[in-house]
Parts: structure tokens; C-alpha cells; sequence
């Protein structure tokens, strides 16, 4: 479904991605994961098209995105739930939904969308009238996540999910996004909590200072004794 080859990404003379390569088949959860400034964002940030790539390649079912715009990009089926949420304060949870659907084209099943939106998050619905400002940190994510869902996306680009959650919520949030994946939304996850993403996901690489070190299945990777050593807290 996509595929990134060779990717690098520069902010002036910082190099924050370094050839970078890897690809998401339709119908995966692929994660990557890595410490803070591994270059996780920005390699997101790129596919959405916010950044433009200094050279390599990203290719959306068999279509170059090099010099497509994040409108356009959003238009094929690509949505991101960005890092820290970034909710529209002084609208309602609902008026935050409907933005999600503001580039759609088939506005015929909006309704459809709301009912999918609100049965995967029920508290969304319950504070639907709320300023979507006075929700809970949990509560303001599954917003983002549902805004993202309300442009029906093909391909979901989550960036962080579980930041700065309780336990609880940060649970909930990687069982809706099974969900979200199981009715058949393929799914790339940026993570820094390893441990949940790789647990998740079919396939996940491994990102440190801009480079791919490591690969494999989810299950392989949570069982590789370097990654329990740098990202899992050691076993
Ligand atoms: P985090 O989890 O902290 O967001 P990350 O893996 O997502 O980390 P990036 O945000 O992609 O990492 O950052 C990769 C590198 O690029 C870092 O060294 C960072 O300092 C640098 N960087 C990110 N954004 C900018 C920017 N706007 N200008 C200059 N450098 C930047």
C-alpha cells in the first residue's frame, strides 16, 4: 500500500532522516519505534505531506507523493492523528468531528461516520455539545483519533497515541485501534511505549538517529533481546 525508499529528510543542515526504507502492505498495523528525536515525526510528517522529502522515494498504492499536497493526500485516503492531539479548542466535540470531514467528497455518509465514530468512542458522543477543550487528555485523543476517522481514511498515520495517558486510557486507545485496523483501516504507529505498539502490530522497525536498525514481526521484535535492552526497559 506504501512503500518509502530511501528516504531523507533535512531541517537546514540538521539530517533528521538518513535513507530510510520500509513499506506497509493493506490491512497491516505497522509500528515504529525509537527514543525521542529518532527522526519517528518527521518520517510521518513527510508521508502527509507537511514535510517534503530532500531525496528518496513515497509511494502510495503505486502513486508518487513527492509532489502531491497534504490536501490531495488526505483526498487518497491518508490521515493523520497528530502528536499532542492539537483539538480545536472553543468548538464542540462535534464541531471537532465534522472538520475531520471537511475535505471529504461523499458527504452522503456522514451520518454513518458520527454512528462509527461515536461506537467506537461512546464518550465522545455523551459530550458531544462539550468545548472539546474541557476533555481529559484520554478523552482529547480518541477526539483526534475520531476526527481522523471522519475523513475515512484507507491508511491511518497515529503519531504517539499513548502520550502523557494514564494507564487505562493508553490501554483503551491500542484496543480501538485494533478495532479501527480489524474493520479494515491499515494502520502506521509511531510510538515511544514499544512494548504496547509491538504488541499490536504485524510488523514494526526500528528507528535510531534517523536510521532503520532492526525489523521483523511484531512478536520477533518484542522477543529480541537488543530491543528489551534499549526500549523495553530490559527483561
Ligand atoms: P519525538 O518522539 O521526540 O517526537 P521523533 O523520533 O519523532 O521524536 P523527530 O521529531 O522526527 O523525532 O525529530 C528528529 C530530529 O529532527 C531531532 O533531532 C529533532 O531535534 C530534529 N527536528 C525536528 N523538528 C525540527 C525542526 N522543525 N527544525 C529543526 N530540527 C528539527
Amino acid at each position: 500500500m506504501l512503500t518509502v525508499k530511501d528516504l531523507v529528510v533535512n531541517y537546514g543542515a540538521i539530517q533528521a532522516v538518513k535513507k530510510v526504507s520500509f513499506d506497509i502492505h493493506t490491512g497491516e498495523i505497522v509500528t515504529l519505534i525509537g527514543a525521542n528525536g529518532a527522526g519517528k515525526s518527521t518520517i510521518l510528517k513527510t508521508i502527509s505531506g507537511i514535510l517534503r522529502p530532500t531525496s528518496g522515494q513515497i509511494t502510495y498504492q503505486q502513486q508518487s507523493l513527492q509532489k502531491v499536497a497534504a490536501p490531495k493526500i488526505v483526498h487518497a485516503g491518508i490521515s493523520q492523528v497528530p502528536e499532542g492531539r492539537h483539538i480545536f479548542p472553543g468548538l464542540s466535540v462535534q464541531e471537532n468531528l465534522q472538520l475531520g470531514a471537511f475535505l471529504r467528497r461523499d458527504r452522503a455518509n456522514l451520518a454513518q461516520s458520527y454512528q462509527d465514530v461515536y461506537n467506537y468512542f461512546p464518550v465522545l458522543k455523551q459530550r458531544r455539545h462539550q468545548d472539546a477543550a474541557t476533555l481529559s487528555g484520554g478523552e482529547q485523543q480518541m477526539l483526534a483519533m475520531g476526527r481522523a476517522l471522519m475523513a475515512k481514511p484507507k491508511l491511518m498515520l497515529l503519531d504517539e497515541p499513548s502520550m502523557g495517558l494514564a494507564p487505562i486510557f493508553i490501554q483503551e486507545i491500542f484496543t480501538i485501534i485494533q478495532a479501527i485496523n480489524a474493520a479494515g483501516t491499515t494502520v502506521l504507529l509511531i510510538e515511544q511505549n514499544a512494548k504496547q505498539a509491538l504488541s499490536i502490530a504485524n510488523r514494526g522497525y526500528v528507528l535510531a538517529s534517523g536510521h532503520i536498525k532492526l525489523s521483523g514481526t511484531g512478536a520477533e521484535l518484542l522477543a529480541n533481546p537488543a530491543v528489551q535492552e534499549a526500549y523495553l526497559g530490559g527483561k
